[in-house]
């Protein structure tokens, strides 16, 4: 694994965010995902011939869930572009990932997949969020508190409040 790029200004910043959490950002979602009760599998290929290795799966539903380290997949918050000696060489490892995560994308939803990137500097609680509503989405389960048309397992009519004389 290469180091070189921890004493750049932007990664300090990315170490700063980082500092504090006991967790690795993916295990820290994946702690959040089995919170809200959901199963899912854990670092697997979506699509078995295609080299692409998503961090969570939800393979009944379809949906990939990504985490993006901030240096490696350009993050806008925190990438900032490699200055020196071997600035060229960074800048087009960083492109390159960028291209290659483009490429999932596309080789993903043409399959019927979803695809969810969540960055690492992310708030967990807010990316897990996002996936339960995406989830329930595509479950065709009705919003809370919306009345989805069927009986109220009492049976008795929603009680309508007197009018104000
Ligand atoms: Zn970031």
């Amino acid at each position: 694994m290469a180091e070189s790029w921890a004493s750049s200004p932007a990664s300090r910043a990315v170490m700063r965010a980082n500092r504090g959490r006991d967790t690795r950002p993916e295990k820290a979602l994946r702690s959040a995902l089995h919170a809200h009760g959901l199963r899912y599998r854990v670092n697997m290929r979506p699509i078995k011939d295609v080299r692409r290795t998503a961090d969570v799966v939800f393979t009944r539903l379809k949906v990939a869930v990504f985490m993006d380290g901030c240096y490696w997949h350009g993050c806008p918050e925190h990438y900032r572009p490699a200055h020196g000696r071997t600035a060229t060489f960074w800048q087009e490892k960083i492109a390159a990932n960028k291209v290659r995560d483009a490429d999932t994308d596309r080789r993903l939803s043409e399959a019927g997949w979803t695809v969810v990137r969540v960055w690492e500097h992310e708030d967990t609680a807010v990316a897990a969020a996002h996936v339960v509503g995406l989830l329930a989405g595509k479950r065709g389960d009705p919003s809370p508190g919306q009345d989805d048309g069927t009986p109220r397992p009492t049976g008795q009519p929603t009680p309508v409040p007197p009018i104000p004389q």
